[in-house]
């Protein structure tokens, strides 16, 4: 029998690696001191936030200068959106989303437009992309910002960024990229993308949780987030946390080395697990696009079915995945994003991600295809809906 659970939901966060909690644990016990201090114990602190600050900005292509470390990526999100809509709003006070954006985008686009912002949320197509031409015929003199997320947290779709990008480079609009799924994941760079903001979250690329980095494109003008001390060039006050930078700054360290060598490996478990689930479960249907998709992601609809009734299922048999994104775990409303595909609500409520990650085995995939289709079939002569 395996041992421990086998975690297939690397989208919603990842298990910290052992040399980023090795490096982490040095700063909550030995150096413990301020960064903003000036005697020693504080500069060791200050000189180690500046070592991973390079280490965010080498695996993204950006100058360590571009870099601001934030509470994470919804606060990433939240400071682009808010901070470039503050400091523009003389300028005009349109912004563009699109529909499939993570809460922390959406919400506040939405908390925005309740306070004298316009917003256009573009649609997706069924595979769940977004057509750079309708961003450009979205765009107007007023528009000051346009954010889209590089790859879709429930779907895996891969958006066309740097179609979309030079777009707005011809007309001048800020791009914001929430790139949380892809950094340390999947290779990127700011300039390829040809993005001005780009955020990043420390717990999805196996460092730890609460703290993550945003990028800002030298000249771009941008509101403060926190006001209070002059930490991060005065634009993000707040004690540093120190064990979480340096987390962090070790989970890109260790990503720009290593990643490029996972992804294959991924890819092929993923292509197991897929053609495991289609060969031996019928009426199921791929969410997102066939290709440009996150090599780690399987999402599926399964028709007759609940997707919380299969995760509890799985969870029995200590399978972790998810329904829709965690976020919206625990609520009934279906995924905001299968439904932006176009899915029927009772389509995308069967619906089911699984994502996987570096320290996934074969044997744990032919685990899984092993126990789920009983738990489909046994959940569907239940059901009062499925007809075979
Ligand atoms: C997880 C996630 C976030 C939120 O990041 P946190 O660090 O958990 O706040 C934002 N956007 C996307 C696409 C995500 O997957």
């Amino acid at each position: 029998m395996l041992k421990g659970v086998i975690y297939l939901d690397h989208a919603a966060t990842t298990p910290v690696h052992p040399l980023v909690r090795r490096e982490m644990s040095l700063w909550f016990t030995d150096s413990y001191g301020n960064p903003s201090s000036m005697y020693s114990v504080g500069v060791e602190a200050k000189s180690a936030i500046e070592a991973a600050r390079k280490q965010v900005a080498a695996l993204i292509g950006a100058a360590p200068e571009e870099i601001y470390f934030t509470s994470g990526g919804t606060e990433s999100d939240n400071w682009a959106l808010r901070g470039i809509a503050y400091a523009s709003e003389k300028k005009g006070k349109h912004i563009i989303i699109s529909s499939i954006e993570h809460h922390a985008v959406l919400d506040t686009a939405e908390w925005l437009g309740r306070h004298g912002f316009e917003i256009t949320r573009l649609p997706v197509d069924g595979t769940g992309l977004v057509d750079p031409d309708d961003v450009r015929k979205a765009l107007r003199p007023d528009t000051i910002l346009v954010s889209i997320m590089h790859a879709n947290n429930e779907v895996g779709t891969i958006e066309p960024i740097p179609e979309i990008g030079r777009i707005l480079r011809e007309r001048g609009v800020p791009f914001h990229v929430d790139a949380v799924q892809t950094v340390g994941n999947y290779p990127l760079s700011v300039n390829e993308l040809g993005c001005d903001l780009l955020s990043v979250s420390a717990h999805k690329l196996y460092g730890p949780k609460g703290i993550g980095a945003l990028y800002i494109r030298k000249g771009i003008r941008i509101d403060k987030y926190m006001t209070g001390g002059g930490q991060e060039s005065n634009k993000r006050a707040g004690t540093y946390n120190v064990p979480g930078i340096v987390g962090l700054g070790k989970a890109c360290e260790i990503a720009l080395e290593e990643m490029p060598a996972h992804i294959e490996p991924i890819r092929k478990l993923r292509e197991k697990l897929r053609e495991g689930i289609f060969s031996r479960i019928a009426d199921v249907r791929l969410n997102g696009h066939p290709e440009r998709r996150l090599p780690n992601n399987l999402s599926v609809c399964v028709q007759g079915i609940e997707g919380e009734s299969m995760l509890l299922c799985l969870d029995m048999n200590r399978v972790c995945v998810s329904s829709g994104s965690a976020c919206t775990t625990g609520s009934l409303e279906p995924s905001h994003v299968l439904i932006a595909m176009g899915l029927p609500p009772e389509v995308a409520h069967g619906s089911l991600r699984f994502t996987l990650g570096r320290d996934n085995t074969e044997e744990q995939i032919n685990y899984v295809l092993e126990v789920f289709p009983t738990i489909v079939k046994r959940l569907r002569d239940m059901s009062p809906t499925y007809r075979k």
